[in-house]
């Protein structure tokens, strides 16, 4: 079955796209944590970080290039942000269609919660 983000990337779900290409799209998160807060998705469904294949290494150096690019489109460059991957349980991970967050516009605080 189509995940949410499959269904954004096929045009068949609305979402506000800030970014296209043929590897990627981006847009931003329905429920920002952070003024900016975008994803960046493959175009191709890749379900968690844990199913990427050596094949794959160009794609995740893309994703990390068009959220250097995003992040400079956006105004947060100088004044930094965070990139997050979620995997699976114990990451947080809710849609299992590999995404990068770009989070920034504010200071972001501690990296994790510490127990
Ligand atoms: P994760 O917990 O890493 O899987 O993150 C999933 C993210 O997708 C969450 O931050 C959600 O707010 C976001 N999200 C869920 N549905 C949509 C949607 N239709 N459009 C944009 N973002 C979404």
């Amino acid at each position: 079955m189509a995940t949410i983000f499959e269904k954004i990337v096929n045009g068949d779900l609305s979402a506000d796209i800030v970014y296209r290409d043929e590897q990627v799209t981006a847009f931003r998160d329905i429920r920002p944590a952070a003024p900016t807060h975008v994803l960046i998705v493959p175009n191709r469904s890749i379900p968690t970080l844990n199913d990427v294949q050596p094949e794959d290494e160009p794609l995740l150096g893309h994703m990390l290039y068009v959220a250097k690019q995003l992040a400079q489109q956006e105004g947060i460059d100088d004044d930094g942000y965070r990139l997050i991957i979620n995997c699976n349980q114990h990451g947080g991970q809710e849609v299992f269609h590999l995404h990068l967050h770009l989070l920034g516009g504010r200071s972001l605080g501690p990296m994790v919660m510490r127990k």
